[in-house]
C-alpha cells in the first residue's frame, strides 16, 4: 500500500507502527498492519512502516503491532469538578431534587480551587486510560482556570468554561450581562494557556436562564469563534417549567428567541417532542446523550429518548458520560453500548448499529462539538490515537471483518484494554500508565481532599447511604 500524504518536508515526532487502524474514514475504514506518522500535533501520513521510516527519518517509534488503533474518543458532556472527589457517593435510590439539594449543592458550595484542579486531573487520567482523549466540561462553578490547569496536567484535550445563570435567588446568580462578561473573560483566559485545552461558553441551562442570556451566549460563541453548551430536558421537569412560563416546550422556545444553531450542543434532550426534534434538525443544533446517567438517575430514557431517529434523520449527536455520580464512569465506549442497547430495546427501526455508535464516539461526536479535525485517523487530522491491546482475553479471538470488529469494540467491552494513548501527538498513556501524573500522589491527595470536603459540606456518607 502506498503511503498517503507522505512528505519529506514534514518532520514527524512520532511513528505509531504496525497496528490495525480503524480510521473512521468511510473511504477506507480499516487499514490492517498500517503505520501512522505524526508531525507535531497532526497526523502527517499513513502507510507501511518501512516507507514512513524512509519518508520521516529520525522519528521516535511506538510499536503498535498486536493492537487495534482507534481515534481518541470524544466525551461531549463530562463534569470534571466536585463529583470526581466523591465519586459514586450519592445514593442511587433517592429522588433527583434530593440528590441535587442535599448532596450536590453543599459540595459545590465548599470546593476550593485546589479541589477543582485535582478533580480535573483525576477525571482526565480516568478518561485517558479508557481511551477518551477529548472532554467537554459543561461548566465549572468557580475556578475554570484551575480546571483547565488540572486537565493540562494529565495531557488530555478539553473544552472548559465557567458556569453561569441569571435566576435571582440562586447562589452565584448574576445579571445576564455580568454572566456573559464573565464567560468572555473565562474563554480568553483558558485560551491564553495554550495547548489542547480551550475555552467554551457554558451555561447551566435548564430553566435557569432568561432569553437575554440564552441568546447572548450563542452570539458570544459566534463572536469568539467557539462553541456553547447547556443542559436541557434530561427529565420531564424542564418541559413542564417552560410550558408554565412560556406556553411552549423548551426547544420551541429557544427556536423562537433565536438561541439555536450550529455552535450549540445541548446536553441531554431526553424529553423532546416532534416539533423540538424538527427545530434541532433545521437549525443543525447538536445534542449530547449521556445514557449511563439517565439510567442511574431514572430519567425515563427508555420511554422518552429519540436518539436513533435523530441520528438517522441527519441530527448531530455526540456521547457524554456526565458525572462521577451520574453514570459514574467516563467510559465513552460504555455509553455507546448503552445507547445502542436502549434504542434496540425500544424497537427503533432502524436501530443504532455498533458502527453507528462508534461514529458517535469518534467522528460524528467530534463534528457535533465543532471539531471536525478530531475523531478520524487520516492525514491532516489531529493525532489523537488509542491503542487497544489485542493480547488481552476480551480480544480472543479478534474479529478481522470491519463490521464484526466494530461490534467487538462496542459490545465487547474493550475499553479496559486501552494500552497506549496519544493526544495531539504526545504519548500520555503508555502500557496502561498515565505518563504525566503520579497516580500514587494523586490517590493520596484525593483521599485527603475527599474527607476534608465532606467535613466542610457537613455530609456524612455513612449516615446518608441507604442500608
Ligand atoms: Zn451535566
Amino acid at each position: 500500500m502506498p503511503a498517503v500524504g507522505a512528505s519529506r518536508e514534514v518532520v514527524p515526532a512520532l511513528l505509531v507502527t504496525g497496528g490495525d487502524v480503524v480510521t473512521m474514514d468511510p473511504a477506507q475504514p480499516l487499514l490492517p498492519g498500517t503505520s501512522v506518522a505524526v508531525s507535531g500535533s497532526t497526523i502527517a501520513a499513513l502507510g507501511p512502516a518501512a516507507q514512513l521510516r524512509e519518508s520521516f527519518p529520525g522519528a521516535t517509534e511506538l510499536d503498535a503491532s498486536g493492537t487495534v488503533v482507534i481515534p481518541g474518543l470524544v466525551d461531549a458532556h463530562q463534569h470534571t469538578t466536585v463529583d470526581p472527589l466523591v465519586r459514586s457517593l450519592i445514593p442511587d435510590d433517592i429522588p433527583s431534587p434530593e440528590a441535587i439539594y442535599a448532596w450536590a449543592v453543599p459540595l459545590h458550595q465548599h470546593v476550593d480551587g485546589d479541589d477543582d484542579e485535582l478533580s480535573a486531573t483525576v477525571t482526565a487520567v480516568d478518561c485517558l486510560t479508557r481511551g477518551v482523549t477529548t472532554v467537554l466540561d459543561p461548566g465549572t462553578v468557580a475556578h475554570p482556570l484551575r480546571v483547565a490547569a488540572g486537565l493540562r496536567n494529565a495531557g488530555i484535550r478539553a473544552r472548559v468554561g465557567g458556569w453561569g445563570w441569571d435566576t435571582p435567588g440562586l447562589p452565584f446568580a448574576a445579571a445576564a450581562g455580568e454572566v456573559l462578561a464573565a464567560q468572555r473573560e473565562s474563554v480568553a483566559a483558558v485560551n491564553a494557556g495554550g495547548g489542547p485545552v480551550t475555552g467554551w461558553v457554558t451555561l447551566v441551562g435548564h430553566d435557569l436562564a432568561g432569553d437575554e442570556l440564552f441568546r447572548g451566549a450563542v452570539k458570544l460563541a459566534e463572536e469568539l469563534n467557539t462553541q456553547v453548551t447547556w443542559h436541557l430536558s434530561p427529565g420531564p421537569d424542564d418541559p413542564a417549567a417552560f410550558l408554565r412560563r412560556h406556553g411552549v416546550r423548551p426547544v420551541e422556545h429557544l427556536d423562537r428567541i433565536g438561541a439555536l444553531g450550529e455552535r450549540l450542543i445541548i446536553a441531554h434532550g431526553v424529553w423532546l417532542e416532534s416539533g423540538e426534534l424538527e427545530a434541532l434538525l433545521r437549525t443543525r443544533t447538536a445534542l449530547a446523550a449521556c445514557p449511563g446517567a439517565y439510567l442511574r438517575l431514572g430519567q425515563g430514557v427508555g420511554r422518552a429518548g429519540r436518539y436513533a431517529e435523530f441520528v438517522h434523520r441527519g441530527g448531530r449527536l455526540a456521547l457524554g458520560c456526565d458525572s462521577h455520580n451520574a453514570g459514574d464512569a467516563p467510559d465513552v465506549l460504555g455509553a455507546a453500548r448503552l445507547l445502542a442497547g436502549l434504542e434496540r430495546d425500544r424497537g427503533t427501526e432502524p436501530p443504532l448499529r455498533a458502527s453507528d455508535v462508534l461514529a458517535l464516539a469518534t467522528r460524528a461526536g467530534a463534528e457535533a462539538i465543532g471539531a471536525p479535525d478530531l475523531g478520524v485517523i487520516a492525514p491532516g487530522h489531529q493525532a489523537d490515537l488509542v491503542l487497544l491491546d489485542t493480547s488481552r482475553p476480551a480480544w480472543i479471538p479478534r474479529a478481522p471483518e470491519p463490521d464484526a470488529l466494530a461490534r467487538q469494540i462496542v459490545w465487547g467491552g474493550v475499553s479496559d484494554t486501552v494500552r497506549d494513548v496519544v493526544v495531539a501527538g504526545r504519548v500520555v498513556v503508555r502500557d496502561r500508565r498515565p505518563l504525566l501524573v503520579d497516580l500514587a500522589v494523586l490517590r493520596e491527595e484525593a483521599a485527603g481532599r475527599r474527607a476534608a470536603l465532606l467535613a466542610r459540606a457537613g455530609l456524612n456518607p455513612r449516615r446518608k447511604v441507604a442500608p
